[in-house]
C-alpha cells in the first residue's frame, strides 16, 4: 500500500535523525521503585513530586468514588456528566487557589493538554481584537491552544520582560493575553511572575499561567506558585494540572467568575468531551486534604531536602546543572549521542532517568531530566549521585 510506504518512509527518517522514541511497559504502581521487564528500576523520571500516586488514602478515596458513583460519566459536562463530585472538586480548587483570585472559581478538565487548549481558545476565539503574548519555553499544550485559537500571537523570548513590554506597547488589541509556564518543564527554574504580572496590569492583559509543575509543591500550603510568589490579581487565569503532584488525573483552570462562565460557555475542548469518571474527582478531594495537611507539609519539606542533597553532591565538570530549586533538576549535556549514551548507561545500572533530546529541548541542550520525588530516599539520591559523578567521566 502506497500510503503505508509513505508513513514508514517518514519513520525511517526519524530512526535516521535517532529521534525514534520507545515507551517501556510499567508492572508496578508509579514510585521510586518500578518493575520493567522483569527488572526493579530506581526511577527519576516522574511527575509524582510528592508521592501520592499510590497513597494508600487516595486509592481508598478512588474506590468508594466508583462505589458512589459508578464508572463512567456518561456525558458531557453541559450535558449531563457534571457529577456532583465534579461540582465538589470544583468548589474545593476555587477555595484552594482563591486567596489569589478576586471572584473566583474554578472549572475542571480531563487533562491538563485540554485545559490549556480551552483557557487560549476561550478567552479569544472569535475575538477579532485579540492578541496572545507567548513566552518561548512554553508547553506544547499552550503552543497548540495558540494555534487552535487562530488569532494573531506573538512568541516572545525567554524570561524578556523588555521584549514583551515593546510587544504589549506597540499592540493596539483590545483583549490581550500573556501566556506563560510558571515553572519550565526542561529547566526547572521559574517565570518571573511579579514583574510579569506587573507588566500585564499596565497594560491591560489576562496573564495565563500554567502551574503543572508548581501546583502542590510550591507555596507553604502547596497552594502553587501563586502562593509561592505571594501575587493576587484579578487579571490572573490559574490553570494547575491534578495528574503531577496531586498524584491523580485531571486538570483545572480557577479565575475571575466571569472567565469560568466564558470557558463554560465557549471551549470547546471543555464542551465537546465527555466529562472525567467521577470517581477521579472524588479521589482528587482526598488528594487536596492530604496536599494541605500535615503530610503535605511534611512530603514538601522533604523534597526540599532530597533537591539539597543533590545540588550538595553533584560534582560536575562538563556537564552542566541548571540552577533550578524545584523538584525538577535537569543535566545538561549537550551532545545528543552523549546524552542517549548516558541515559543507557544509568538504565544498565538500573536508574531511570529520562534523556531529553530536541525538538523538545533547543538544540545543542539535550540533557538528563532528573526529577526528584517526596517518595524518594537520601539512599537512592546518594546513589543517582554517584552515578553521575562517576559516569561523567566514564564517558568522556
Ligand atoms: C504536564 C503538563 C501539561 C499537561 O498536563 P496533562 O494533565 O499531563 O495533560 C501542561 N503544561 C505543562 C507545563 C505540563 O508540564
Amino acid at each position: 500500500m502506497e500510503l503505508l510506504k509513505r508513513l514508514n518512509q517518514q519513520l525511517q527518517a526519524l530512526d535516521d535523525q535517532q529521534l525514534i522514541r520507545k515507551r517501556r511497559t510499567v508492572d508496578s504502581p508509579c514510585g521510586p521503585r518500578v518493575s520493567v521487564d522483569g527488572r526493579e528500576l530506581l526511577a527519576f523520571c516522574s511527575n509524582d513530586y510528592l508521592g501520592l500516586a499510590n497513597h494508600r488514602k487516595i486509592k481508598l478515596a478512588l474506590q468508594e468514588g466508583a462505589a458512589i458513583y459508578g464508572v463512567g460519566s456518561g456525558a458531557s459536562h453541559l450535558i449531563s456528566g457534571h457529577a456532583r463530585a465534579h461540582a465538589m472538586l470544583e468548589e474545593r480548587l476555587a477555595q484552594f487557589v482563591g486567596a489569589h483570585l478576586e471572584a473566583p472559581r474554578a472549572i475542571s478538565f480531563c487533562t491538563g493538554y485540554m485545559a490549556n487548549l480551552a483557557v487560549v481558545t476561550g478567552l479569544t476565539a472569535g475575538d477579532k481584537e485579540a492578541e496572545i503574548f507567548s513566552e518561548e519555553l512554553n508547553h506544547a499544550s499552550l503552543i497548540d491552544g495558540v494555534r487552535l485559537s487562530r488569532v494573531k500571537a506573538h512568541v516572545y523570548p525567554h524570561a524578556d520582560l523588555q521584549a514583551l513590554e515593546a510587544l504589549l506597547k506597540a499592540s493596539k488589541a483590545a483583549t490581550k493575553v500573556v501566556v506563560t509556564d510558571s515553572v519550565f518543564s526542561m529547566d526547572g527554574h521559574l517565570a518571573p511572575l511579579p514583574r510579569l504580572l506587573a507588566l500585564c496590569e499596565q497594560h491591560h492583559a489576562w496573564l495565563v499561567v500554567d502551574d503543572a509543575h508548581g501546583f502542590g509543591t510550591l507555596g507553604a500550603n502547596g497552594h502553587g506558585a501563586l502562593e509561592h510568589f505571594n501575587l493576587r490579581s484579578p487579571y490572573l487565569v490559574y490553570m494547575g494540572t491534578l495528574g503531577k503532584a496531586a498524584g491523580v488525573g485531571g486538570a483545572f483552570v480557577a479565575a475571575h467568575e466571569t472567565v469560568i462562565e466564558t470557558l463554560i460557555q465557549k471551549a470547546r475542548p471543555y464542551i465537546f468531551t465527555t466529562a472525567a469518571p467521577p470517581a477521579l474527582a472524588h479521589a482528587l478531594l482526598t488528594s487536596l486534604d492530604l496536599l494541605e495537611g500535615e503530610e503535605g507539609l511534611t512530603r514538601r519539606a522533604h523534597l526540599q531536602a532530597l533537591v539539597a542533597q543533590l545540588d550538595d553532591g553533584l560534582r560536575l565538570q562538563r556537564w552542566q546543572r541548571l540552577p533550578s530549586k524545584t523538584a525538577i533538576q535537569p543535566v545538561l549535556i549537550g551532545d545528543n549521542a552523549e546524552t542517549m549514551r548516558a541515559g543507557a548507561a544509568l538504565y544498565e545500572q538500573g536508574l531511570w532517568v529520562g534523556a531529553i533530546r530536541p525538538p523538545t529541548v533547543a538544540p545543542g541542550t539535550a540533557r538528563l531530566r532528573v526529577t526528584l520525588s517526596a517518595a524518594h530516599n537520601s539512599m537512592e539520591v546518594a546513589k543517582l549521585i554517584g552515578a553521575l559523578n562517576a559516569l561523567e567521566k566514564e564517558l568522556k
